[in-house]
């Protein structure tokens, strides 16, 4: 657990993936030397080309409110173009418990973008049919993706697989939760709290800012999905659906971050999962926290 201020930060995991260095169409296996000390082991297997890639979702604990952010893959979900996420079985909810937290204490789900390993857990089977497994939350998500992956608006031309989480996960909430549109750059919209557009990676991608007693968290969701794009802030993911403008982006929550000496919490690194972006003569650095959230 990190505290920032008043609030408790605690890492729920889900699972954590293998992933080929093919994520990356830009890599170069010579950009791994400077920071093999640490980033070999941890974070990159030399053995077989792949990074750790968690899947986890940050809860945050203050002293009113209980906030998830993002929501994994969720179980026993239909995926198959997507086999590593297709009929999982992972005690979430149980290691959600472990925090302290049941699903009827969230008060908050707070989604950055709707990909697949961000919106899983927000619904559960009951009785056939996906409900909302946060029953009290009020689910936040932008206008902008939510249109952009609902197969009657944005997502006409999708085969009908790569529309499942959509299908499955979100609509099941427009049709029986309390859900909340977003811009994706509301300031103070819950104390402390505010969203930051980041495009790029998702077209409606936020940003979540956590402030408080003069300390600062910046959940960046998949703006980076390894740390070895600190280094190389050009590279964007396969998975980036505006790999161009996913690049700006990532220079300008670099520079934000090096700046303001943010904690910055990605949604898929290894490690201790969460650190600072320090400003250097070449561009930038990781420096992974020392505590493990
Ligand atoms: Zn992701």
């Amino acid at each position: 657990m990190i505290k920032i201020g008043r609030y408790e930060i605690h890492r729920i995991e889900e699972v954590v993936v293998r992933e080929h260095k093919s994520l990356f169409a830009d890599w170069d296996e010579a950009r791994v030397e400077p920071i093999k000390d640490w980033f070999v082991g941890d974070y990159y297997d030399t053995a077989d080309d792949s990074f750790a890639t968690s899947i986890h979702t940050w809860l945050v604990k203050g002293p009113d409110l209980t906030i998830l952010i993002d929501t994994g893959s969720g179980n026993t979900k239909d995926r198959p173009l997507s086999p590593r996420f297709a009929g999982l079985d992972t005690p979430y909810l149980e290691r959600l418990k472990a925090a302290g937290v049941a699903p009827e204490d969230v008060d908050y789900v707070l989604l950055t973008h709707l990909h697949i390993d961000h919106v899983g857990w927000n619904t559960v089977l009951s009785d056939g049919k996906w409900v909302p497994t946060f029953p009290n939350a009020t689910y936040v998500m932008t206008r902008t993706d939510r249109e952009a992956k609902d197969p009657l608006i944005g997502a006409k031309e999708k085969p009908a697989g790569a529309v499942l989480p959509f299908v499955d996960s979100v609509k099941p909430l427009l049709e029986q939760a309390t859900v909340k549109l977003v811009e994706g750059d509301e300031q103070n919209f819950l104390p402390g709290i505010d969203f930051i557009k980041t495009p790029g990676h998702a077209v409606g991608q936020m940003a979540i800012r956590l402030r408080d007693e003069g300390e600062e968290a910046l959940f960046i969701a998949d703006v980076m999905h390894q740390p070895i794009q600190v280094y190389n802030p050009e590279w964007s993911s396969k998975f980036c659906e505006d790999g161009v403008l996913a690049r700006e982006t990532r220079k300008s929550i670099l520079s934000y971050a090096a700046e303001n000496g943010c904690l910055i919490l990605p949604a898929h690194f290894g490690g201790t999962h969460c650190g600072y972006i320090e400003k250097t003569a070449e561009g930038y650095a990781y420096r992974p926290s020392d505590v493990m959230p």
